[in-house]
């Protein structure tokens, strides 16, 4: 039996969504492939779950390629692995938490390592053993901050995610390669254009970490390349420091002095302040010559809060995506009226590191035990730089404060903006950016897990050894969304052939038992040739079902209707935007070329 447009459950939409935002989240429900049912929580409608399934197909395939198995781990997972590892509490407010009616502690899985190094754990015992990868096509679970543009990013999402399990470093690399590669098969088989970017600052220690990008302007990540090919997360980018300055060179720099500054608390007041009160004759002063601190309240996952401070270049931002990552677990927010007035050593405008001899106020981080706050700075702000900098003292600024010399931070925080034109930290040009989603990540775990869960195998000499873990995740309902992103019109969807959720619609224009009968009599002959086919079959006119067509983005749409007094049908490419008349003897070898050509 042929499938037929009056009996599948799809509506077609005329009206946006209210809250569509991306192209691929209108067209996903005004063709009735998904539906919301509350904030990023979206089922999955007929249409939807067929492009689903084939999504899911290319992945599993080029995962069994790379001789993962396949499992399946329920989304319902209890506490106490969660806390082994930490992330019970390290993963904050993303974690569904849950009771049980005995009051024990459940979470929905957002990730399952814990669970597969458990499961390993629990059957393997020698080295023999490995090396191992397994995968699941799972739904995961994640109460994310910022649900957005349907299922791109949702609360309920489908992630394939993949662990490998080795012995030795080699065996790691050698399984993340390979899922490199499968990655690049499947990103490259769903006619993605990505990049490969690094995902991680070598502060988490650094093990390797990639992310693939598909580049959109709807993406929420905003990487960096340079045109000798290095490319990274704006997250994991490293400035290169300069180098430090002589120590010799750094003693002969000129004493830091304390400069009148009334009202600048801003770095550009600052600047024309300083240009007026203390010219240089070589340049003027920029806001790179002053070191800008901010203040922010940190909050670990145990609730305890700490007061940081980020001493930076003034002429740059901090970046709070990279500042969220360099801190994580812990939780960042900017420091408010009520925290300041607990720490009155901080005179907002005017905080500065040091403590000057001169004038006398200490500075937070004065050495003599005045109030320390940690002060982290950031890459370029290396021993021997001289900045601008606050006194301490409301309308007072210090020049000439000589790192190194004058002031010593607890340690470096790279996390000011990245910019365009900025060197590539390897030498390889400027760097550009630009902005993608993220839809696959893999991650050299190592140890970490392993070690939390006590997975060790015995080794060849018979001792015990601990495991190293990759984990490789995949979005594959974001991918259903980039798909639809990457391919649609101002008219609405048009699936590429070997994802579209039908090959071709048959569209009965007209209600003659001529047009009805020979468009059904095609359907079913496209249908038993192979060719997944929907036959229009409704009474509705034939406007509504062309735009419905349209909308619905199948791949070959083909109208029966008033040619066929002429004996013809009109075959339309929905994909390349042509339509042709053919001899209604040819259709079905005419459609059928169509389809496999192109497959
Ligand atoms: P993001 O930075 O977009 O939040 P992530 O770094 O948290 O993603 P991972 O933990 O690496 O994501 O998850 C693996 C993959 O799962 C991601 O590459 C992405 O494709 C997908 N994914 C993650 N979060 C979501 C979500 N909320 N909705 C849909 N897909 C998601
Ligand atoms: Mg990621």
């Amino acid at each position: 039996m042929i499938d037929k447009m009056s009996q599948l459950f799809v509506r077609t939409l005329r009206q946006d969504p209210a809250d569509a935002v991306v192209p691929s989240h209108r067209w996903l429900v005004r063709g009735g492939y998904i539906r919301r049912v509350a904030p990023g929580i979206y089922a999955w409608l007929p249409l939807g779950l067929r492009v689903l399934a084939k999504i899911e197909q290319v992945v599993r395939e080029e995962m069994v390629a790379i001789g993962a198995q396949e499992v399946s781990f329920p989304a319902l997972l209890p506490r106490e692995p969660y806390e082994a590892t930490q992330r019970w509490s390290d993963y904050g407010p993303s974690m569904f938490r849950l009771h049980d009616r005995t009051g024990a502690d459940y979470l929905l899985g957002p990730t399952h390592e814990e669970m597969f190094t458990l499961l390993v754990k629990d059957l393997y015992s020698s080295y023999k053993d490995l090396p191992l990868i397994l995968f699941q096509v799972q739904t995961k679970y994640r109460d994310e901050a910022r649900p957005r543009a349907g299922i791109l990013r949702g609360r309920e999402f489908i992630m394939k995610d993949s662990y490998s399990f080795d012995l030795s470093d080699e065996g790691l690399a050698a399984a993340y390669e390979q899922h490199r590669q499968a990655y690049i098969k499947i990103f490259d088989r769903l006619g993605f254009d990505y990049v490969i970017v690094s995902a991680m600052s070598g502060a988490m220690g650094g093990s390797r970490s990639e992310e693939f990008l598909a580049l959109s302007e709807y993406g929420e990540d905003t990487f960096v390349r340079s045109p000798g090919g290095y490319a990274a997360n704006v997250e994991a980018v490293q400035v290169a420091p300069p180098a430090p300055v002589d120590p010799a060179v750094m003693a002969a720099l000129p004493a830091p002095r304390t400069v009148l500054t009334p009202g600048a608390t801003t770095i550009d007041s600052l600047v024309t302040a300083v240009n007026q009160v203390v010219a240089q004759p070589e340049r003027p002063w920029t806001g790179a010559d002053t070191l800008k601190n901010v203040v922010l309240r940190l909050t670990h996952p145990d609730g305890t809060t700490e007061p940081l401070v980020i001493g930076l270049p003034g002429d740059r931002e901090v970046d709070l995506k990279r500042l969220e990552a360099a801190v994580h677990p812990a939780d960042v927010q900017p420091f408010d009226e009520a925290d300041f007035a607990r720490y009155p050593a901080l005179v907002k405008g005017y905080i500065g590191p040091a403590e000057l001899t001169e004038t006398g106020p200490v500075a937070f981080l004065g050495a003599d035990g005045s109030t320390q706050l940690r002060y982290l700075v950031d890459p370029r702000v290396v021993d021997g730089t001289s900045w601008i900098t606050g006194a301490n003292v409301a309308d007072q600024h210090v020049i000439g404060l000589v790192a190194g010399r004058d002031f010593t931070a607890d340690g470096v925080i790279d996390v000011a903006e990245v910019r365009e034109g900025d060197p590539a930290p390897d030498g390889s040009g400027p760097l550009e950016l630009a902005r993608g989603v993220e839809v696959g990540h893999i991650f050299q775990l190592g140890r970490r897990y392993a070690e939390a869960l006590g997975l060790q195998v015995l080794n060849q000499n018979g001792k015990l050894e601990t495991v190293t873990m990759g984990s490789y995740g995949l979005g594959i309902s974001r991918a259903v969304a980039m798909v639809a992103e990457r391919n649609c019109d101002e008219r609405g969807l048009m699936w590429p052939r070997h994802l579209a959720p039908y090959d071709v619609i048959v569209v009965s224009a007209g209600k003659t038992d001529e047009i009805m009968t020979t468009a059904e009599r095609l359907a079913a002959e496209l249908d038993g040739l192979g060719l997944d086919t929907v036959w229009d079959d409704r009474p509705v006119s034939p406007g509504v079902k062309f735009a419905d067509a349209e909308l619905l983005g199948f791949p070959t749409i083909v109208i029966v209707g008033r040619g066929l007094a002429d004996g013809v049908v009109e075959v339309r490419d929905r994909l390349a935007g042509t339509k042709q008349s053919v001899p209604l003897a040819d259709a079905v070898a005419v459609i059928s070329q169509l389809a496999r050509v192109e497959a």
